[in-house]
Protein backbone atom coordinates (compact mmCIF):
# COMPACT_ATOMS: atom_id res chain seq x y z
CA UNK A 1 0.00 0.00 0.00
CA UNK A 2 1.49 3.69 -0.95
CA UNK A 3 2.39 5.70 1.98
CA UNK A 4 0.25 9.27 2.01
CA UNK A 5 2.19 11.98 2.53
CA UNK A 6 1.29 15.45 3.31
CA UNK A 7 3.05 17.96 0.92
CA UNK A 8 2.55 21.90 2.31
CA UNK A 9 1.03 24.51 0.22
CA UNK A 10 0.42 28.20 0.48
CA UNK A 11 -0.41 29.36 4.16
CA UNK A 12 -2.42 26.38 4.82
CA UNK A 13 -2.83 23.71 2.31
CA UNK A 14 -2.11 20.22 1.75
CA UNK A 15 -1.16 18.63 -1.53
CA UNK A 16 -1.84 14.91 -0.48
CA UNK A 17 0.69 12.46 -1.92
CA UNK A 18 0.42 9.04 -2.39
CA UNK A 19 4.18 6.84 -2.84
CA UNK A 20 6.05 3.72 -2.84
CA UNK A 21 9.90 3.49 -3.31
CA UNK A 22 9.33 4.86 -7.56
CA UNK A 23 5.91 6.71 -8.48
CA UNK A 24 4.42 9.08 -6.59
CA UNK A 25 0.42 10.22 -7.45
CA UNK A 26 -1.22 13.67 -6.17
CA UNK A 27 -4.01 15.18 -5.01
CA UNK A 28 -5.40 18.93 -5.42
CA UNK A 29 -1.47 20.10 -6.69
CA UNK A 30 -2.85 24.14 -6.13
CA UNK A 31 1.21 24.78 -6.97
CA UNK A 32 4.17 22.54 -8.51
CA UNK A 33 6.94 23.80 -6.61
CA UNK A 34 6.25 21.75 -3.37
CA UNK A 35 5.45 18.43 -5.62
CA UNK A 36 8.82 18.92 -7.92
CA UNK A 37 10.84 19.72 -5.51
CA UNK A 38 9.37 16.20 -3.51
CA UNK A 39 9.53 14.35 -6.95
CA UNK A 40 13.05 15.46 -7.21
CA UNK A 41 14.43 14.79 -3.85
CA UNK A 42 12.91 11.08 -3.58
CA UNK A 43 13.31 10.57 -6.81
CA UNK A 44 9.99 9.09 -7.81
CA UNK A 45 7.78 9.56 -10.81
CA UNK A 46 4.88 11.34 -10.75
CA UNK A 47 2.22 8.69 -12.49
CA UNK A 48 -1.38 10.57 -11.90
CA UNK A 49 -3.33 13.60 -10.60
CA UNK A 50 -6.77 13.80 -9.05
CA UNK A 51 -8.42 17.21 -8.31
CA UNK A 52 -11.56 17.80 -6.16
CA UNK A 53 -12.77 20.59 -7.37
CA UNK A 54 -11.60 23.79 -9.52
CA UNK A 55 -10.78 26.08 -6.88
CA UNK A 56 -7.12 27.31 -8.03
CA UNK A 57 -5.29 26.34 -4.52
CA UNK A 58 -6.08 22.91 -5.93
CA UNK A 59 -5.40 23.24 -9.17
CA UNK A 60 -2.91 25.80 -10.03
CA UNK A 61 -0.28 23.43 -10.28
CA UNK A 62 -1.59 21.06 -12.71
CA UNK A 63 -0.97 22.65 -15.78
CA UNK A 64 2.92 22.59 -14.89
CA UNK A 65 3.34 19.06 -13.67
CA UNK A 66 2.04 17.49 -16.60
CA UNK A 67 4.03 20.17 -19.12
CA UNK A 68 6.68 18.29 -16.82
CA UNK A 69 5.34 14.77 -17.49
CA UNK A 70 2.40 13.42 -19.56
CA UNK A 71 0.08 12.01 -16.77
CA UNK A 72 -4.26 11.14 -16.08
CA UNK A 73 -5.39 14.17 -14.47
CA UNK A 74 -8.74 13.03 -12.99
CA UNK A 75 -11.26 15.57 -12.11
CA UNK A 76 -15.03 16.30 -11.62
CA UNK A 77 -17.13 16.38 -14.97
CA UNK A 78 -18.64 19.77 -14.80
CA UNK A 79 -15.70 21.43 -13.52
CA UNK A 80 -12.62 23.75 -15.43
CA UNK A 81 -10.03 21.29 -14.31
CA UNK A 82 -6.76 22.29 -16.15
CA UNK A 83 -5.62 19.42 -18.57
CA UNK A 84 -8.23 16.94 -17.63
CA UNK A 85 -8.12 13.98 -19.43
CA UNK A 86 -10.15 11.70 -17.12
CA UNK A 87 -13.75 13.39 -16.36
CA UNK A 88 -15.01 11.45 -13.57
CA UNK A 89 -18.32 11.69 -11.43
CA UNK A 90 -20.53 9.76 -8.95
CA UNK A 91 -19.51 5.42 -8.87
CA UNK A 92 -16.58 6.04 -11.57
CA UNK A 93 -13.34 4.02 -10.36
CA UNK A 94 -9.71 5.54 -10.63
CA UNK A 95 -7.08 3.31 -10.98
CA UNK A 96 -3.54 3.91 -10.60
CA UNK A 97 -1.96 0.67 -11.40
CA UNK A 98 2.01 1.95 -10.37
CA UNK A 99 1.05 2.38 -7.21
CA UNK A 100 -1.61 -0.58 -6.90
CA UNK A 101 -4.11 2.04 -6.30
CA UNK A 102 -8.04 1.92 -7.01
CA UNK A 103 -10.03 4.87 -5.58
CA UNK A 104 -14.66 5.49 -5.76
CA UNK A 105 -15.89 8.71 -6.81
CA UNK A 106 -18.08 10.23 -4.83
CA UNK A 107 -20.60 12.96 -5.57
CA UNK A 108 -20.16 15.62 -2.63
CA UNK A 109 -21.35 19.24 -4.65
CA UNK A 110 -22.27 21.86 -2.28
CA UNK A 111 -18.64 24.05 -1.45
CA UNK A 112 -18.48 24.10 -5.87
CA UNK A 113 -20.87 22.60 -8.36
CA UNK A 114 -19.60 19.25 -9.06
CA UNK A 115 -16.93 18.66 -6.24
CA UNK A 116 -15.73 14.57 -6.01
CA UNK A 117 -14.24 12.88 -3.29
CA UNK A 118 -11.61 9.86 -3.52
CA UNK A 119 -12.39 6.85 -1.61
CA UNK A 120 -9.54 3.43 -1.51
CA UNK A 121 -7.14 2.25 0.62
CA UNK A 122 -9.35 3.03 3.64
CA UNK A 123 -8.47 6.93 2.86
CA UNK A 124 -10.93 9.54 2.19
CA UNK A 125 -9.76 12.39 0.22
CA UNK A 126 -12.37 14.76 0.47
CA UNK A 127 -11.12 18.29 -0.79
CA UNK A 128 -13.11 21.55 0.85
CA UNK A 129 -15.91 19.44 1.56
CA UNK A 130 -15.46 17.97 4.93
CA UNK A 131 -12.95 19.64 7.45
CA UNK A 132 -11.34 18.04 10.39
CA UNK A 133 -14.47 19.16 12.79
CA UNK A 134 -15.76 21.74 10.13
CA UNK A 135 -16.66 21.75 6.62
CA UNK A 136 -16.37 23.79 3.31
CA UNK A 137 -18.06 27.10 2.95
CA UNK A 138 -21.35 26.67 0.51
CA UNK A 139 -20.06 28.27 -2.23
CA UNK A 140 -22.18 27.23 -5.92
CA UNK A 141 -24.92 24.96 -4.39
CA UNK A 142 -27.36 24.62 -1.70
CA UNK A 143 -27.46 24.26 2.48
CA UNK A 144 -29.58 21.14 1.44
CA UNK A 145 -27.02 19.79 -1.24
CA UNK A 146 -24.17 20.40 1.21
CA UNK A 147 -25.64 18.44 4.03
CA UNK A 148 -26.76 15.65 2.45
CA UNK A 149 -22.70 15.26 0.81
CA UNK A 150 -21.57 15.29 4.51
CA UNK A 151 -24.25 12.67 5.39
CA UNK A 152 -22.65 10.50 2.51
CA UNK A 153 -19.24 10.95 4.11
CA UNK A 154 -20.32 10.15 7.41
CA UNK A 155 -21.69 6.89 6.18
CA UNK A 156 -18.35 5.69 5.16
CA UNK A 157 -16.79 3.32 7.96
CA UNK A 158 -15.00 4.45 11.23
CA UNK A 159 -11.80 3.86 10.64
CA UNK A 160 -11.97 5.82 7.21
CA UNK A 161 -8.79 8.12 7.36
CA UNK A 162 -9.93 11.66 6.06
CA UNK A 163 -7.68 13.63 4.48
CA UNK A 164 -8.98 17.36 3.45
CA UNK A 165 -7.91 20.10 1.93
CA UNK A 166 -6.12 22.70 4.80
CA UNK A 167 -5.14 22.81 8.06
CA UNK A 168 -8.00 24.42 10.17
CA UNK A 169 -8.28 21.91 12.74
CA UNK A 170 -7.51 24.55 15.75
CA UNK A 171 -9.99 27.29 14.32
CA UNK A 172 -12.79 24.62 13.68
CA UNK A 173 -12.11 22.80 17.28
CA UNK A 174 -12.90 26.10 18.85
CA UNK A 175 -15.88 27.47 16.98
CA UNK A 176 -16.80 23.55 17.52
CA UNK A 177 -16.56 24.01 21.00
CA UNK A 178 -18.85 26.79 21.19
CA UNK A 179 -21.54 24.85 19.63
CA UNK A 180 -21.22 22.09 21.46
CA UNK A 181 -19.59 22.73 24.77
CA UNK A 182 -20.44 19.60 26.56
CA UNK A 183 -18.76 17.53 24.22
CA UNK A 184 -15.86 15.15 25.78
CA UNK A 185 -14.83 13.92 22.82
CA UNK A 186 -14.28 17.01 21.65
CA UNK A 187 -12.54 18.43 24.23
CA UNK A 188 -9.99 15.70 24.16
CA UNK A 189 -9.81 16.05 20.97
CA UNK A 190 -8.51 19.75 21.10
CA UNK A 191 -5.68 19.17 23.40
CA UNK A 192 -4.76 16.15 20.84
CA UNK A 193 -4.71 18.46 17.95
CA UNK A 194 -2.79 21.23 20.00
CA UNK A 195 0.23 19.26 21.06
CA UNK A 196 0.15 17.87 17.34
CA UNK A 197 0.08 21.87 16.36
CA UNK A 198 2.65 22.80 18.67
CA UNK A 199 5.24 20.36 17.48
CA UNK A 200 4.79 21.74 14.09
CA UNK A 201 2.97 18.14 13.14
CA UNK A 202 -0.22 18.02 10.51
CA UNK A 203 -3.79 17.76 12.29
CA UNK A 204 -4.80 15.29 9.44
CA UNK A 205 -5.77 12.40 8.43
CA UNK A 206 -8.59 12.02 11.39
CA UNK A 207 -10.98 9.36 11.23
CA UNK A 208 -14.63 9.64 10.19
CA UNK A 209 -15.33 7.87 13.87
CA UNK A 210 -13.94 11.31 15.50
CA UNK A 211 -15.43 13.50 13.05
CA UNK A 212 -19.05 12.03 13.69
CA UNK A 213 -18.37 12.13 17.62
CA UNK A 214 -16.91 15.88 17.51
CA UNK A 215 -17.71 17.50 13.89
CA UNK A 216 -20.80 19.93 14.77
CA UNK A 217 -21.72 19.76 10.98
CA UNK A 218 -22.50 15.73 11.03
CA UNK A 219 -23.85 16.64 14.07
CA UNK A 220 -26.96 18.48 12.92
CA UNK A 221 -29.93 15.84 14.38
CA UNK A 222 -28.32 16.13 18.05
CA UNK A 223 -30.01 17.82 20.67
CA UNK A 224 -27.04 20.00 21.70
CA UNK A 225 -26.16 21.53 18.30
CA UNK A 226 -30.05 21.52 17.41
CA UNK A 227 -30.59 23.88 20.70
CA UNK A 228 -27.70 26.13 19.45
CA UNK A 229 -28.68 26.67 16.60
CA UNK A 230 -32.64 27.91 17.84
CA UNK A 231 -30.01 30.33 20.04
CA UNK A 232 -28.39 31.48 17.39
CA UNK A 233 -30.96 31.90 15.36
CA UNK A 234 -33.24 33.37 18.01
CA UNK A 235 -36.27 30.80 16.96
CA UNK A 236 -37.18 27.57 16.25
CA UNK A 237 -35.24 25.49 13.25
CA UNK A 238 -37.48 22.59 12.23
CA UNK A 239 -34.98 20.43 10.34
CA UNK A 240 -31.66 19.01 9.77
CA UNK A 241 -31.08 21.42 6.96
CA UNK A 242 -31.95 24.34 8.74
CA UNK A 243 -29.45 23.62 11.59
CA UNK A 244 -26.45 22.90 9.20
CA UNK A 245 -27.47 26.13 7.78
CA UNK A 246 -27.69 28.18 10.80
CA UNK A 247 -24.24 26.99 12.24
CA UNK A 248 -22.38 27.64 8.80
CA UNK A 249 -23.75 31.15 8.79
CA UNK A 250 -22.54 31.04 12.55
CA UNK A 251 -19.68 30.05 11.59
CA UNK A 252 -18.53 32.30 8.43
CA UNK A 253 -18.99 35.47 10.88
CA UNK A 254 -17.11 33.90 13.63
ZN1 LIG B 1 -12.26 25.18 -2.47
Amino acid sequence: MPEIVPLPAFQDNYIWTLRDRTSAAVVDPGEARPVKEYLAREGLSLVAILATHHHPDHTGGIAELVAMKKVPVFGPKGEPIPALTHPVGQDDKVEIPELAASFSVLDIPGHTRAHVAYYGLGSLFCGDTLFACGCGRVFEGTPEQMLHSLTKLAALPDETRVYCGHEYTLANIRFARTVDPDNAALAAREERVKRLRDAGRPSLPSTLGEERATNPFLRCSEPVVVESANKYLGARVANPVQVFAAIREWKNKS
